[in-house]
């Protein structure tokens, strides 16, 4: 399949009064077209700072991209001029948030508000704007969409308006579709159909998807691949298969045991004891070590390399490295 989107050794710094936070640390990914990717990790792993990277949403200052690139049609989405990059976002490239309420504006209809997003972008009458915003919201299943047109944010339920903000996103057809915890502030059955519905989409218009979550249950229904992340780099990567049957990082498999499974009968639920490194100062070698009931000696020394385990399956761990030993022995 081809690529629609290459992130290529990404770093993304953050100036504060305590010094710089390492927020994003060398992360390299693509992106297919047509599919869904998950990027999965616990808050403050560097998953949305990633995706707001992509968007060219980081602000600066404090926030800076300090190397490393984003390919999407042969354009470097972390050079081009600005004025560009308003045309791509949006249109090109489309980003929602977990919160469906602060993404939409209480005093504005919600078809004007789907409408506002093609008439920024393309020269096109209200009346097609009109005809653009009802098929939205059928596409996203909002049922009497002519009348709902006119309705305004506080009318619709919390799942609803997540699907107007899905509306909203999808208007200008883009290619890649971010989406930043776009069920987290729902409930369960809600979220079901909220990940339903990206799929439904995604058969229908062949859109990318980049699901960014914190949690590998979501993932579980929805993604093609999954890439986890932990204190800024993707630490493995593979199919929803590899990484859900065949985890080789620890990190990977603590979150695993950390959420329910209803296609394995798991025993009881185990969180991952300790947090993340301060991305401050991040340790030298691997910065899961701290927490890790694997951790050798050569884990706080130095990084492990990546490995393939196959075509589409890479970790970064000293276990699955066979140089591990001898790096070890070469250290002493
Ligand atoms: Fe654990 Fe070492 Fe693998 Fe890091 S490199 S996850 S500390 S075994
Ligand atoms: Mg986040």
């Amino acid at each position: 399949m081809e690529n629609i989107l290459e992130v290529n050794n990404l770093h993304v710094t953050f100036k504060t009064y305590g010094g710089e936070v390492k927020a994003v640390r060398g992360v390299t990914f693509d992106l297919k077209k047509g599919e869904t990717l998950a990027i999965v990790g616990e808050s403050g792993c560097g998953k949305s700072v990633t995706s707001q990277s992509i968007m060219r949403l980081i602000p600066n200052p404090p926030g800076r991209i300090a190397e490393g690139s984003i390919l999407y049609k042969e354009k470097d989405l972390t050079k081009i001029q600005e004025s560009e990059m308003r045309k791509i976002r949006g249109k090109d490239i489309s980003m929602i948030f977990q919160d469906p309420m602060t993404a939409l504006n209480p005093t504005l209809t919600v078809g004007d508000q789907i409408m506002e997003g093609i008439i920024q972008h393309e020269k096109i009458s209200r009346a097609e704007a009109k005809k653009k915003a009802l098929e939205m919201l059928k596409l996203v299943g909002i049922p009497s969409a002519e009348a709902r047109l006119k309705q305004y944010p506080h009318q619709f339920s919390g799942g609803m308006r997540q699907r107007i903000v899905i509306a909203m996103a999808l208007v200008c057809d883009p290619e890649i579709l971010i989406a930043d915890e776009p069920t987290t502030a729902l409930d369960v059955t809600i979220q079901a159909q909220i990940l339903d519905l990206f799929k439904e989409i995604q058969e229908k218009t062949g859109v990318s998807i980049i699901l960014i979550t914190h949690d590998l249950g979501v993932v579980a229904q929805v993604a093609d691949r999954i890439a986890v992340m932990y204190a800024g780099k993707i630490v493995e990567a593979g199919t929803r298969r590899e990484i859900f049957y065949k985890p080789q990082h620890p990190y990977t498999k603590g979150l695993l045991n950390s959420v329910p499974r209803l296609d394995l009968d798991g025993g009881d639920l185990i969180p991952i004891p300790g947090s993340p490194p301060d991305l401050f100062a991040p340790p030298e070698g691997c910065a899961f070590a701290a927490r890790c009931p694997y951790a050798m000696e050569v884990c706080d020394r130095a990084y492990p390399f990546k490995t393939s385990l196959s075509s589409e399956h890479e970790v970064d761990c000293w276990l699955q490295d066979e140089r591990a030993q001898k790096l070890l022995a070469a250290m002493k």
